[in-house]
């Protein structure tokens, strides 16, 4: 699938629309989701123009690959939640309900997670 220079994120990224920041480094960009499911709720996305894991995998180089986890793991710890807990979410496709087309991972935490999943009906 070809990146979508327009979609959310990415006009994210370059400023043109505006987030609450969490953190940035060379690697990665993470803010606050604008709907949040919980009380802390922030997103993860990695700098380079991938749709999906598939895409990150195949064009990221290890050094972006582990920039990017060391980013989630840096925001947890930024959001509070390093110690009591959190739940990683990536929605990854059309079975997941991706919605928005630029890889990402949602941190979901400051509350004990009562459901088994988020978004999971079954
Ligand atoms: P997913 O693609 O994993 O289903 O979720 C995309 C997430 O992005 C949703 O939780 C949604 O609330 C969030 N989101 C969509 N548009 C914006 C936006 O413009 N700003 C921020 N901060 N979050 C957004």
């Amino acid at each position: 699938m070809a990146y979508d220079e327009n979609n959310i994120f990415a006009r994210i990224l370059r400023g043109e629309l505006p987030c609450k920041k969490v953190y940035e480094d060379d690697y990665a960009l993470a803010f606050h989701d604008i709907n949040p499911l919980m009380p802390v709720h922030v997103l993860v996305i990695p700098k380079g123009p991938y749709t999906n894991l598939e895409e990150f995998n195949a064009g990221a180089s290890l050094q972006e690959m582990g920039g990017f986890m060391k980013a989630v793991a840096e925001c947890a710890k930024l959001a509070g939640v390093d110690a009591s807990g959190y739940r990683l979410v990536a929605n990854n496709g059309a079975d997941a309900h991706q919605e928005v087309p630029h890889f990402h991972v949602h941190i979901f935490g400051g509350r004990p997670i009562l459901g088994r999943m988020i978004k999971t009906e079954n």
